[in-house]
């Protein structure tokens, strides 16, 4: 029997690790926390309420080509829909509004910008689960649906400036721009187009779901369907060098590739570890939890019923604070996001105290508190919210990275979405996932797709190190030349 080990237990880690155990291998998975799940946790931030640590909203874990095929719905996986996807409010008391389905957020948008929102979105809806195959792994092969990609493509190159272009109301711009901003790029970059369309496309599809219970369900059920497997997971083993790993005919890193670096030194080949010491990682999140009484008292009634709330006004000003904290300045009113993820899962709250989960993005390393600015922000679209929380939670840039090290420098979708690293992450190769060391791959979020917790990354890594395998089975008499030679972790 073949043996794996995969280093971090995030969502890609255990994708990896579940795909590996379905075909016969041996995984053991080693988690340097005390609790597994990396960027998918959950628990009481603040007294009696649940709060996720990270990830809250997914519309691409639903829509994952390779989470659809695991059932996790027998581990107890249920996904919530909130009434309303997202809201974005500006001054004017208007707001644009995101449902899930097309033609009611087009409605919402009036005649003309309506009718150019279906135009756009509806053939990337229609397409979303076809194009998901191709979108979610690595650029670099044959695509499954040519026609459908390049449809999405050749807008997804553009700046979302441009795109935001097409419409006329400030709501259906702002809208827009609020989830193109959760590129953390700035706005009239090349390609920041492109996660704004596949993110509404895969809500359009799927829903801005959560999972009952927290995100902590989603990391829950993959451990589950990995132990029924056979796989192993140990908690508290920080790996930092590869004396530590136990030998093994693979290994997957759910690391950030500086990390990887670090462990392999001077095993890997010089031009992988240039270019994983030269990743680049983008902006920080600065996370405030709250506990709020009565919810937050938003001023736009629709607001009150959305999952998520992005805060930072008409497109215009999204795309001016993106570009500050972009060249390391702290803007006074961050963009944020604002996440009520108890509208769809009421469990989460403690009768009529709330927890609500917040994120401002803020400059890579900002080690300033961020707290009265999230907090303003807020009251900006909500007056009287302060007067509402019991509790905070506070997580700065400095923490995220503490709490995961994969959040470098506070940058929570490990590694920056420059056009190079959407379209070749970590690193310009044919398989991103390998290092470069026969048996060894990267499997996290700094590989395609990206970050999310769709598990895309782990999963197409695994089918890299299932074929390094079958290839090594198949010259099982005449052993590479390198493979395993004075090598600790690999045998
Ligand atoms: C505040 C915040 C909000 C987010 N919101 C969303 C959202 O709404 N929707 C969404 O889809 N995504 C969201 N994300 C992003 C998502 O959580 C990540 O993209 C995803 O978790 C990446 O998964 P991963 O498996 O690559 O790595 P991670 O989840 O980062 O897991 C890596 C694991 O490796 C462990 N580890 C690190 N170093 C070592 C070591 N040396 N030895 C052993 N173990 C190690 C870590 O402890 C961690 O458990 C958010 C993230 C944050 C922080």
């Amino acid at each position: 029997m073949s043996t794996a080990v995969v280093v971090g237990s995030g969502p890609n880690g255990l994708a990896a690790a579940v795909r590996l155990a379905r075909a016969g291998v041996d995984v053991t998975v080693l988690e340097a926390a005390d609790t597994i799940g990396g960027g998918t946790r959950t628990s009481e931030l603040t007294p009696g309420l649940l709060h996720d640590h990270c990830s809250a909203t997914h519309p691409m874990a639903v829509g994952s080509p390779f989470l659809r095929t695991l059932d996790l719905g027998r581990y107890g996986l249920r996904w919530r829909l909130p009434e309303i996807d997202c809201v974005h409010p500006l001054d004017s008391g208007e707001a644009g509004v995101l449902y899930r389905s097309v033609r009611e957020t087009a409605e919402g948008l009036g005649p003309v910008d309506g009718r150019r929102w279906r135009r756009l979105f509806g053939p990337l809806t229609d397409g979303f689960d076809a194009l998901a195959e191709d979108f979610l792994g690595p650029l670099a092969r044959v695509p499954h649906h040519p026609l459908l990609l390049a449809r999405f493509g050749l807008p997804a190159l553009l700046p979302a400036r441009a795109v935001a272009g097409v419409w006329r109301t400030e709501s259906a711009r702002a809208l827009y721009g609020g989830v193109a901003a959760h590129a953390f790029r700035p706005l009239h970059l090349p390609a920041t187009a492109a996660i704004g369309l596949s993110v509404i496309a895969a809500g359009h599809r799927h829903g801005w779901a959560v999972a009952e219970g927290g995100s902590r369900a989603i990391t829950d059920a993959l451990a589950a369907l990995l132990a029924e497997l056979g796989g192993r997971i140990e908690t508290g083993v920080r790996v930092r060098s590869a004396a530590q790993l136990p030998p093994s005919d693979v290994v997957l890193f759910d690391l950030a590739p500086r990390a990887v670096a670090e462990i392999l030194g001077d095993r890997l080949p010089p031009r992988v570890a240039r270019a994983y010491r030269r990743f680049r990682h983008g902006p920080a999140a600065f996370k405030v939890d709250f506990a709020v009484e009565g919810g937050v008292p938003w001023t736009h009634e629709a607001a009150r019923r959305a999952g998520t709330v992005h805060l930072g006004g008409t497109f215009e000003e999204v795309a001016a604070v993106e570009r500050a904290v972009h060249a390391g300045r702290m803007p006074e009113r961050p963009f944020m996001l604002v996440g009520q993820q108890y509208l769809a899962d009421p469990q989460r709250s403690k009768g009529d105290v709330h927890p609500v989960w917040t994120y401002a993005h803020v400059p890579h390393g900002y080690d300033g508190d961020a707290t009265e600015a999230v907090v303003r922000q807020i009251e900006r679209f909500a007056p009287g919210f302060r007067d509402r929380v019991l509790a905070t939670a506070v997580r700065s840039p400095s923490a995220l990275a503490e709490y995961n090290p994969n959040y470098v420098g506070g940058d929570i979708i490990t590694g920056a979405n420059t056009v190079t690293q959407l379209v070749a992450r970590p690193r310009p190769a044919l398989d991103p996932y390998a290092t470069g060391v026969p048996g060894m791959f990267i499997c996290s979020a700094a590989t395609p797709p990206g970050a999310g917790a769709h598990g895309m990354c782990g999963a197409h890594a695994a089918a890299s190190a299932l074929r390094h395998l079958t290839r090594r089975r198949r010259r099982r008499h005449s052993p590479p030349p390198t493979a395993g030679r004075g090598w600790p972790g690999i045998r």
